[in-house]
């Protein structure tokens, strides 16, 4: 006889893309769905409009609750984000709208879905990576005040809700996402989602897990207060996992916990070889908020700053002083700590709602950071203020980004020492030292080392964009992700060809693209001569325990070996390497 399997209850794994790291176990919870609007004609305008007046004002009052809301104390990022919103809130376009909508006829319920129903379609021809995510917070903003004029909770067992929650959802907004008590939400699994998008900042921010992009949930017939568990390093999820999955992950979380620990404990020793050399570690930054894991990882710094990021959050322009008061606020949180401010970096997919772009055919090889800051160089000489003012009495590290050609630096220079004049002329204060420097992403720039090197006082590498344009790979397709490497020969006898050069004119050379992760790329890059990294936080721990593991001088002979030989790859050599020496590579939560 045939045995019939009820395939609702089989264990399924699905893949996703990872936009924030974790693990967790817990219960599916889903979010709640959109409200339903069961009346759409009203023959009583004027009462709809009060309607729609008090639900607008009760929604900026929600805002301001969650603004003041304790889980927010000191990150100024979400709060940013909630700013954002509430300016949303208050936009006079989107409220005229409404207004007009509801005098046609409309309930004020249905004026506010008639209207994001024109919005989508206005924003849906648009092929924009941003303008979606814009169009995502308003269509959270619109269904938070449809719950508000039709008296839907947004969700009515919050209180019920496991401590374990995973919440489930197609999208999700980032205020809808705060509504959620932070102490029960363990996961987030999106099917949409995105990495740049305001749910992923505050996901991240608040240390919760957030896989996105998955196969659709219904497909798998997902039922509410299941079991399930993200692994949010490899980009896998469980659900309904077996048994022995589960155990294999409260073992690993155990683990992870542990070491945690363990790195917690060497997070304020240096990242200091066995044979006495000493290496950097900084972290890789961009929001407020991440500053404090500037203290909690034990980075000796910030080595890339991603000042874009302010921009990008933002609904206009930020202007000088705010620009100025925000580098100031990541100075003071950084308590006399080096941190290195990147240029805006915008362009590309990175377009600013309020700036006009043309279309490109290929964004990442298009009118983008340098290139964008030289033809409009009021937006640069604007920031170089800001951070000049903001530096002033200490000191400045500013580097600029995508630079092809040693004219780009000398024209970005020059726009310094025009900001440098101008605050001598006014008699303003500056920094105690003004230290330059140019990433290195773009493979031509290597040939113009001779001139460059004597200009700069730093050479930061990108190794995202040098690994895209060197192996001509997009960076953000998946199917190309495990192709090609820092441990290829090309890539190797390049990074070795530029720390070479830069040893013979004496300047600093670091690496702060996202080799996070890949311990034995970090391996392979001290080996080469690298002394400086700038890594993801989370990595700082794990990476000084490497350091701390290793004999510097025997690693570069060993580089140096490999440099010669005609492999494809060196890893498996590097693992071996590893092994012997007992230079613990493995990321356990990989294994
Ligand atoms: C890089 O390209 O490696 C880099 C650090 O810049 P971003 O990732 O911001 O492009
Ligand atoms: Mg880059």
């Amino acid at each position: 006889m045939q045995k019939i399997v009820d395939e609702t209850l089989m264990p399924v794994n699905l893949k996703g893309t990872v936009f924030a790291p974790g693990l967790a176990i817990g219960h599916i919870i889903f979010h709640e769905p959109r409200v339903e609007i069961l009346k759409f004609k009203s023959k009583n305008s004027s009462k709809e409009l009060q309607r729609l007046k008090k639900a607008l004002t009760d929604l900026r009052k929600d805002i301001d609750k969650m603004l003041r809301s304790s889980d927010l104390s000191g990150a100024s990022d979400y709060k940013d984000v909630l700013e954002a919103y509430k300016m949303l809130s208050l936009d006079e376009g989107w409220v005229r709208k409404l207004n007009k909508a509801v005098l046609q006829g409309l309930t004020a319920e249905a004026a506010v879905e008639s209207v994001q129903a024109s919005m989508n379609e206005k924003f849906n021809k648009f092929d924009d990576i941003y303008l979606s995510e814009r169009l995502y917070d308003l269509k959270d903003l619109s269904n938070r005040l449809e719950r508000h004029l039709t008296g839907t909770a947004l969700s009515s067992s919050l209180k019920e809700l496991p401590k374990d929650t995973i919440l489930l959802a197609r999208n999700l907004g980032p205020t809808e996402l705060l509504n959620y008590p932070k102490s029960k939400l363990k996961g987030l699994i999106l099917e949409e989602g995105s990495r740049s998008s305001h749910t992923t900042i505050v996901a991240r921010a608040l240390n919760i897990p957030l896989m996105g992009r998955t196969k659709s949930l219904n497909e798998m017939s997902v039922k509410q207060n299941e079991i399930v568990i993200i692994d949010g390093e490899k980009g896998e999820i469980f659900i309904r996992p077996t048994e022995d999955i589960q155990n294999i992950y409260s073992i690993k979380m155990k683990m992870s916990q542990a070491l945690k620990i363990e790195y917690k404990s060497i997070k304020d020793k240096k990242g200091i070889t066995l044979d006495g050399k000493r290496i950097e570690l900084n972290m890789n930054a961009g929001l407020i908020m991440e500053l404090n894991q500037l203290e909690e990882s034990g980075a000796d710094g910030i080595g890339l700053f991603r000042t874009e990021l302010q921009f990008l959050i933002s609904e206009t322009l930020p202007r000088m002083d705010e620009q100025k008061d925000f580098y100031r606020s990541v100075l003071d949180a950084a308590k006399g700590k080096k941190v290195i401010f990147r240029t805006l970096d915008i362009g590309g997919d990175k377009i600013l709602p309020y700036m006009t772009a043309p279309k490109e055919e290929n964004p990442a090889l298009g009118w983008r950071a340098i290139r964008v800051a030289l033809d409009r160089p009021g937006l640069l000489r604007l920031q170089l203020r800001a951070l000049i003012h903001a530096s002033e009495n200490s000191e400045l590290n500013v580097m600029f980004p995508m630079i092809a050609e040693f004219d780009e630096l000398m024209q970005a220079k020059e726009l310094l020492s025009k900001e440098i004049s101008r605050m001598k002329k006014f008699n303003k204060l500056l920094p105690k030292k003004i230290s330059v420097g140019s990433m290195l992403e773009i493979p031509s720039l290597i040939w113009q080392f001779d001139i460059l090197l004597p200009e700069v006082d730093f050479i930061s590498v990108g190794s995202n964009d040098l690994m895209q344009f060197l192996f001509a790979a997009d960076r953000g397709n998946s199917a190309l992700s495990d192709r090609y490497s820092i441990l290829k020969p090309s890539a190797l006898k390049f990074l070795k060809q530029a720390v070479n050069k830069c040893n013979e004119y004496r300047v600093p050379i670091h690496i702060c693209g996202d080799i996070s992760g890949k311990f034995s790329y970090v391996l392979a890059l001290l080996g080469l001569g690298f002394r400086s990294f700038s890594l993801t936080p989370a990595d700082i721990g794990p990476i000084k325990k490497i350091v701390r593991s290793l004999h510097l001088e025997d690693l570069e002979k060993f580089m140096n070996s490999q440099l010669k030989t005609d492999l494809l790859t060196i890893e498996d050599n590097l693992l071996l390497y590893a092994e012997q020496n007992n230079i613990i590579l493995e990321n356990i939560l990989d294994a």
